[in-house]
């Protein structure tokens, strides 16, 4: 299997790393040949209206989204996260996002105060303890279609709880950012799981 990493803008590095660790296969892409290449991609973090721009200049924003249609794997950290959601709220105005997954995001809904903080969370299907969220200009689900798993929550300031991790079938995407911690458990989870169930089905 070989797994690609959106290389347009973000921590693409990072995600690199998590993906050795998993002893998978891992290339950049950046063209529709390198995306014909790859088996199941991860959207990194960064600035999704800068990533969507981008895949669009590239020429790759159509052949990524047809890919997501036709039920290839893939998995987005924070950006990415935004980037597979069907609906997205405070977006930009000339925002488009891949889709794929049936949530509405709220774009960097924490807050200006905690643009950025560490939290443990339960992840379901993760054992052993809690994974280390990094959250940066981060956003949170505000919207769940049937169909949607949510793998983890957090409580907001006022105490509201939101879905930071979610799953529709060969879809994945977190609030935070594991690529940036020494955990490489939700890639491991992505690869191993997600990604297995995607090959049985085709
Ligand atoms: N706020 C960013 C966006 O809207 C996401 C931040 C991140 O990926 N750390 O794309």
């Amino acid at each position: 299997m070989k797994v690609g990493v959106l290389a347009l803008q973000g921590d693409v590095r990072e995600h690199f790393g998590a993906l050795a660790d998993c002893g998978v296969e891992a290339i950049g892409v950046r063209r529709p040949s390198e995306l014909d290449d790859v088996d199941a991609l991860i959207l990194p973090g960064g600035e999704s209206t800068t990533i969507a721009q981008l895949a669009e200049i590239f020429g790759i924003f159509d052949p990524i989204q047809s890919r997501i249609k036709a039920g290839m794997p893939v998995y987005g950290s924070c950006a990415g996260m935004i980037l597979l959601a069907d609906r997205v709220l405070d977006a930009a105005a000339t925002q488009r996002t891949f889709g794929g997954i049936d949530v509405t995001v709220r774009r960097n809904a924490f807050g200006r105060q905690v643009d950025s903080f560490e939290t443990n969370v339960r992840v379901a299907h993760i054992e052993g303890d809690p994974i280390k969220a990094i959250f940066i200009r981060a956003p949170w689900v505000e919207e769940i279609g049937v169909g949607v798993e949510v793998l983890a929550s957090v409580s907001a300031a006022d105490g509201s709880v939101h879905p930071v991790a979610i799953r529709q079938g060969s879809l994945l995407a977190t609030s935070f950012h594991p690529e940036l911690t020494s955990d490489s458990r939700i890639h491991r989870y992505f690869v191993e799981e997600v990604c297995k169930a995607a090959a049985v089905i085709r």
